[in-house]
């Protein structure tokens, strides 16, 4: 067995005993480095995910290896930098990345991923219309839709529509320079070209693009700076006939402290949604992926997965990828009783809403302290860190009032509450490690 089927083989069997929000978390971007004299050297993307592997799953992993393999003693974990770097490049899924489905190479200079192309995109009623303005784009960047700002809910194909535009446009005019970014990584570049003072330098490469793809637009919410700046790069493109298109989980006039002038030159182009894919949508989707893949599975399986995943595609994708690994593994064809309980945790599970409780329990979770910790009145270091989390959680996610923050926490006041919020929010900007953090555990949020 290489390492990587033996990584391979450890995810299927892990991501049964665990919860799918903690699979996703902290086994995402893991992989197996080395393995030697029955040591085994895992590499993660960064040390919260070393602690917690070595913390909470290290016995649970060097079991099933143990299973898989008797001559495994030991496992280790190391930050590298690959796995890193494959963090920051690809926002590709964990069944995608670990399972030895094809890989593909992200363009440095576009962005852009050549695995989303409108081949490979399926179009239902649901997406008709946003895909008919996306072709028509291709065709002709920078003189049909002006910008093109394409709404929808996670998982429902944006990035995906975005990139296939991106890529045919490279593909029908080889010389046009396109950039594919995340208005996170824009305020990022933003926040540093200011530290640095390369914002000049920062202004010029966006005004030489022709085709510039904004993915997730939403994230520049009441950021007045990137905004400003964003407003300005969108102005000199737009005079100059280039092609802008947007995407984001939203409308416009939906998305708050949205700068009103930005709004209305969205407003002003194409605005076009992605709704939920219909049932015989979510069959065609499934069966154009086990073509790609190669792969065999039965079509009362399929029919299974397409009845019961409805709420969006990258968990269509995602259940039918657990089936093909099952099968891998177990070298046998996945049944319609298998499959139930194999989608047993996805199937039940109701729509997912944040909630206070979730916030705090989330928090609690990744600090490892109990809710009642996170609630409490208490200056030690190792709480009040935590509380100015959670604190700013429920602002940020749930907009909550200042008083009633306080209220929640043993009655503090709402200057506390404040200050908590303020705090967070500056050290993210600061820290890039910090907001890793918070990024895990707003993913602990969302799935928890
Ligand atoms: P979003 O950006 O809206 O959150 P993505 O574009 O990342 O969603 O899509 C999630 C997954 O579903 C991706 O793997 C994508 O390739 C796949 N997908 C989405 N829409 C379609 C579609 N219409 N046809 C085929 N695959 C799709
Ligand atoms: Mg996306």
């Amino acid at each position: 067995m290489t390492k990587e089927e033996l990584w391979q083989a450890l995810l299927a069997k892990i991501q049964f005993d665990i919860s799918q929000a903690n699979f996703a978390t902290w086994f995402k971007n893991t992989e197996i480095i080395s393995r030697k004299e029955g040591k085994v050297i895992v590499s993660v993307p960064n040390n919260f995910s070393k602690e917690w592997l070595l913390n909470k799953y290290n016995k649970a992993i060097l079991k099933i290896l143990y299973e898989i393999d008797q001559s495994i003693k030991e496992v280790e974990y190391e930050v590298t930098r690959s796995s890193v770097r494959k963090k920051e490049e690809t926002e590709v899924n964990i069944e995608r990345e670990q399972l030895d489905f094809p890989q593909f190479k992200i363009n440095r200079e576009t962005n852009l991923n050549p695995r989303y192309t409108f081949d490979n995109f399926i179009v239902g009623p649901f997406n008709e219309l946003s895909h008919a303005a996306s072709q028509a784009i291709s065709k002709n960047p920078g003189s049909t839709y002006n910008p093109l700002f394409i709404y929808g809910g996670v998982g429902l194909g944006k990035t995906h529509l975005l990139q296939a535009v991106g890529n045919e446009i490279a593909k029908n005019f080889p010389l046009k320079k396109i950039k594919y970014t995340s208005s996170e990584k824009f305020t990022s570049e933003v926040v540093s070209s200011i530290r640095n003072q390369t914002m000049e330098k920062f202004k010029s490469s966006y005004r030489v693009i022709d085709v510039l793809i904004i993915d997730d637009i939403q994230f520049l919410a009441g950021k007045e700076k990137t905004q400003e700046e964003f407003f300005h790069t969108f102005n000199s493109l737009y005079e100059k006939n280039k092609q802008i298109i947007i995407s984001s989980d939203r409308p416009p006039n939906a998305i708050s402290s949205l700068e009103e002038r930005l709004c209305s030159r969205f407003e002003g182009g194409m605005i076009t949604d992605i709704s939920l894919p219909d049932f015989e949508t979510r069959i065609a989707i499934l069966k154009t992926k086990i073509q790609e893949k190669g792969v065999n599975v039965e079509p009362d399986v399929l029919e299974y997965i397409a009845s019961n995943i409805k709420r969006n595609i990258r968990e269509l994708e995602g259940s039918l990828n657990q089936v093909i690994i099952y099968q891998k593994v177990n070298n046998c064809n996945v049944d319609i009783e298998k499959i139930k309980i194999l989608l047993k945790n996805v199937v039940s599970s109701p729509y997912k809403k944040i909630t206070s409780k979730k916030i705090i329990k989330s928090v609690a979770d990744f600090y490892d302290l109990k809710e009642s910790e996170v609630l409490q009145f208490s200056r030690k270091k190792e709480i009040v860190r935590p509380r100015q989390i959670a604190m700013f959680f429920l602002r940020q996610e749930l907009k909550s009032s200042f008083p009633f923050i306080g209220r929640r926490f043993a009655g503090r006041d709402h200057t506390t509450a404040i200050y908590a919020c303020e705090k967070v929010s500056k050290e993210i900007e600061k820290d890039n490690k910090f907001k890793e953090e918070i990024d895990l555990i707003k993913q602990l949020i969302l799935k928890n």
